[in-house]
C-alpha cells in the first residue's frame, strides 16, 4: 500500500513527460526534459513494482526533484516520513547522513543511497572520539548534535537537532538548567544559535583558562570548527550585490552561513521555512543564500514568483545523486545503509528527542 499524502507520480510517461514540462519548462531545457522523462518513467513503475518509496531533499537537481519523489521536503521532514512508511524499501536521494537517520527510524527497512560519494563536509569533520574527548574535558555538558552527523556521533550525543529547531533544543535544555551546551559540528549554527537564544558562544579550539573566566552560572554553547563547504562561501559582500542589483529582493539564508552574513538578511531558516516563506509570503522577488538547486525548484514550483537566479554553489555531494544513479540503485539494490544494532539502539534517543522538539 502506497504511503498516505505522498506527492502524486504520474503513471505513464505521457504523464510523466506533461508533469515534467509543466514543472521544469522555464527552469531547464526541453531536451533535458525529455531525456530525463524517460529514465524517471522507469524509476516509477519499478518504485510501484517493489514497494519502495522515494525520498527527495530539496537540494535534489529539478528534473529528479520534480518527477520521482514521493515525499519531498528538509532533513527533518524526511525523517519523520521515514520513520513512518509502510513501503518495503526507503530510497533516500539525499546525502549519507540522511539515509542513516532513515535506517535508525525504521531498522527493519531497506535503504538505500543512490550515490556511495554522497558524503558532506559537516559529517566528516567529528568523530565519536571527539565526541567522548568533549564529554570529558566539559562534564556535566549536554551534548546537541546537528543532524548532519553521521549515526555514530549522533550515538555519543544527548539530543540531534536540525536547523529548524536548534534555538528550540538550546532553550528547552536551558530551560532545564543545563548551563553547558557542546553544540556540533557547525561552527557557523552554534554561533547563529548562541546568538539567538542569547546565550555566550565559546569555541571548543578555546583554553581552559579563557573557559574557566566564564561566568560559571551563566549558560554557553560550546563549539566545534566544521562547517558547510558551501554555505561557508557567502560573504557580506554577496549580500551587498544582490541589494545594489535587486533593491527590493528579500534576502533568506541558511543558517549554516556565517553570522556576519546572517545579520545583513532578512529571513533566516531552514530550507523548510524557505519553502514556506516563498509559498505564503507575498514579495516582488526572493534571493536564497542556501545550495543553489533549492532555488531552481522553488522557481519550478512557485512560478508566479521572482526568484533571483544568480547563485552558483553547489552541494558536490548532494549533485552525485542523479536520476541514472536512482535507477541503478533500485535495479541493484544499491548502496544498502548498514549500522551497528548497538549504534542504532544509542542513536535513536537523540534523533527521537529532536523529533519531539519541533
Ligand atoms: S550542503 Fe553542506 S551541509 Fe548540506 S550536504 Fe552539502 S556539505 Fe553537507
Amino acid at each position: 500500500m502506497p504511503d498516505s499524502a505522498a506527492l502524486p507520480i504520474p503513471a505513464s510517461m505521457d504523464e510523466t513527460l506533461t508533469l515534467m514540462r509543466t514543472r521544469l519548462s522555464h527552469v531547464i531545457p526541453d531536451f533535458e526534459i525529455q531525456a530525463k522523462a524517460e529514465i524517471a518513467h522507469e524509476i516509477n513503475v519499478l518504485k510501484r513494482e517493489m514497494n519502495a518509496v522515494i525520498l527527495g531533499h530539496n537540494y535534489m537537481e529539478p528534473a529528479l526533484y520534480h518527477s520521482v519523489p514521493d515525499y519531498t521536503g528538509d532533513s527533518l521532514q524526511l525523517s519523520v516520513v521515514a520513520s513512518k512508511t509502510q513501503a518495503d524499501i526507503i530510497v533516500f536521494c539525499g546525502v549519507l547522513f540522511m539515509g542513516e537517520s532513515a535506517k535508525i527510524l525504521n531498522p527493519s527497512k531497506t535503504v538505500l543511497v543512490p550515490s556511495e560519494k554522497a558524503g558532506c563536509s559537516l559529517a566528516e569533520g567529528i568523530t565519536p572520539e571527539d565526541v567522548i574527548a568533549l564529554r570529558q574535558r566539559f562534564p556535566g555538558a549536554m551534548v546537541v548534535s546537528y543532524v548532519n552527523t553521521y549515526a555514530s556521533v549522533k550515538a555519543e550525543s544527548d539530543y540531534c537537532c536540525t536547523s529548524g529547531n536548534a534555538d528550540k533544543v538550546v532553550k528547552h535544555l536551558i530551560a532545564a538548567g543545563y548551563k553547558q551546551i557542546i553544540f556540533l559540528p557547525d561552527e557557523y549554527l552554534a554561533r547563529n544559535t548562541a546568538s539567538d537564544v542569547g546565550v555566550r558562544y565559546f569555541a571548543a579550539s578555546g583554553s581552559d583558562e579563557e573557559f574557566a573566566a566564564l561566568p560559571a552560572d551563566e549558560p554557553v554553547v560550546i563549539g566545534w570548527k566544521s562547517r558547510c563547504e558551501v554555505h561557508e562561501l557567502f560573504t557580506v559582500d554577496d549580500v551587498d550585490n544582490v541589494r545594489r542589483q535587486y533593491p527590493d529582493a528579500v534576502i533568506l539564508a541558511h543558517p549554516e552561513c556565517s553570522p556576519e552574513v546572517m545579520a545583513k538578511v532578512d529571513v533566516a531558516g531552514s530550507t523548510k521555512l524557505m519553502v514556506d516563506y516563498v509559498r505564503e509570503v507575498d514579495a516582488p522577488r526572493y534571493a536564497l543564500f542556501t545550495e543553489c538547486s533549492m532555488g531552481d525548484n522553488l522557481a519550478a514550483e512557485f512560478p508566479h514568483r521572482e526568484m533571483v537566479r544568480a547563485c552558483s554553489l553547489r552541494c558536490k555531494h548532494m549533485n552525485t545523486i542523479t536520476l541514472q544513479d536512482t535507477l541503478e540503485a533500485l535495479r541493484k539494490l544499491q548502496y544498502q545503509v548498514h549500522l551497528d544494532e548497538d549504534v542504532i539502539t544509542r542513536a535513536r534517543t537523540p534523533i527521537d528527542r529532536m523529533i519531539s522538539i519541533r
